[in-house]
């Protein structure tokens, strides 16, 4: 029982360190949250230690008495934090990460070489929706199936619901899947129910990014229309780092067939082994408080703060793609500006900003992103409001007006020599010190 500070005091100062920079950092990724002392003890509890493949009440291995109980609590509450009746809807809560999620997902749903349509990466789509260059198959999801990707108007950056409309006429997908990594508009889904029936496709929504604001009633809710909705529980829900699998309940069916079975069978056993039983205590903690008023509280805010930040941005003429927001993210295109995204993310790290660059309407390839997403849900939780929204959107605009300057010292348009000169830079310095 020796603490980690004596036992391996290399890992505990990586893990100090981390702690610091998270807390002295401005942290604006999208995907990305503070979760609660009391998701971090579940997660770091004693169920690490336990091996429980199968589920509640019918496991591969014996002791499973407690795991069996967490793991129906938590798929209870996994069930009320979406308002969802246990008749319509069941829940799967042992994947990994979204990622296995959604691959368990369309291992549940299709064939292999079957079609699938998904949001496309460069348009705010995730990779597992079928992401693939024109060169190369990049994601399971496109290497295992066919994939056609629907992508945003490129100058209004919404999704082209017409388009993909068409498209799908000449792919005729069995999966359409909605929900995105960077997109800052709610859905569809009614529209996109309307495609997957023509098709009778199913209608997946992997609502990763905005659950949290689902569960707080702060979006629409996808369950209304999809059949199998998959989320992550780490960025908006606040949770520790995993992911969820609902699937819709139909009376009368056939119980081997049901999507039920389906589900459960593509987790365990096709894609995963023995569940992370101390991830699930965590996910059942943050599901708790995902479903109180205060949490209800932090959803609306994060949407007030991420209006805040749209509205001072486009005070200072910046091109937010889509033109603001609806949930808690915005794309900045910076393409206007002369200056790319990966130029943009250097210099907030070098003042203590974090955000990631992303592709916006209008980019050639994902590889050189025209603009950064920036998100408002991590912040939030450390209870900033929108009068602190409105200074970051001071400190984003002070930070691109110093990397103009740099740009135009620099002569070169290559990252590392405009990196050179920004890290020499006198002002960048002063607005490290300030933030
Ligand atoms: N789905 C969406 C929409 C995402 O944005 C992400 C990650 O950012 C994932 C799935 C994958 O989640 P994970 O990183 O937990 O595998």
């Amino acid at each position: 029982n020796t603490p980690l500070s004596e036992a391996d005091p290399e890992v505990a100062q990586i893990i100090e360190h981390e702690k610091y920079r998270q807390f002295a950092e401005l942290e604006l990724i999208a995907s990305e949250n503070f979760t609660s002392q009391a998701v971090m003890e579940a997660n770091g509890s004693a169920l690490t230690n336990k091996y429980s493949e199968g589920l509640p009440g019918a496991r591969y291995y014996g002791g499973n008495e407690y795991v069996d109980q967490l793991e129906r609590l938590c798929q209870e509450r996994a069930l009320s934090a979406f308002k969802l009746d246990s008749n319509e809807w069941g829940v799967n809560v042992q994947p990994y990460s979204g990622s296995t999620a959604n691959f368990a997902a369309l291992t549940a749903l299709l064939k292999p070489f079957d079609r699938l349509m998904g949001l496309d990466l460069p348009s705010g789509g995730h990779l597992t929706h079928g992401y693939q260059t024109d060169k190369k198959k990049i994601s399971s999801s496109s290497i295992y199936f066919q994939s056609m990707p629907y992508r945003v108007d490129m100058e209004t950056g919404i999704i082209d619901y017409d388009r993909l409309e068409e498209n799908a006429q000449l792919f005729r997908p069995q999966l359409l899947i909605c929900g995105a990594s960077a997109y800052p508009r709610d859905w569809d889904y009614a529209r996109m129910r309307k495609v997957a029936d023509n098709h009778s496709a199913y209608l997946l929504c992997d609502m990763a990014h905005i659950s949290g604001l689902v569960a707080a009633g702060e979006q629409e809710s996808p369950f209304k229309y999809c059949d199998i909705v998959t989320t992550t529980t780490h960025k908006t829900l606040r949770g520790p780092r995993a992911g969820l699998i609902f699937y819709r309940k139909r009376e009368g069916e056939d119980k081997k067939e049901s999507l039920e079975a389906r589900v459960n069978q593509a987790v365990f056993p096709s894609c995963q082994g023995g569940p992370h039983n101390n991830t699930i205590a965590g996910i059942a903690v943050a599901l708790k408080q995902a479903n109180t008023q205060e949490f209800v509280e932090y959803a609306k805010q994060v949407r007030a703060n991420t209006q805040a930040l749209a509205k001072k941005l486009t005070s200072y003429n910046y091109r937010l793609s889509s033109g603001g927001s609806e949930n808690h993210l915005v794309l900045w295109d910076l393409k206007p500006l002369g200056l790319t995204g990966s130029k943009i993310e250097k210099v907030c790290e070098l003042v203590n900003i974090t955000l990631n660059k992303n592709s916006v309407c209008g980019d050639k390839s994902a590889v050189t992103p025209g603009g950064v997403r920036i998100g408002t849900a991590a912040l939030t939780s450390r209870g900033f409001k929108e009068e602190d929204f409105e200074r970051i959107g001071e400190l984003l605009h002070r930070t691109v007006e110093i990397s103009l300057e740099v740009q135009s010292q620099c002569g070169s348009k290559l990252l590392k020599d405009f990196m050179a000169v920004a890290a020499k830079s006198d002002k960048i310095a002063e607005l490290q010190k300030e933030i």
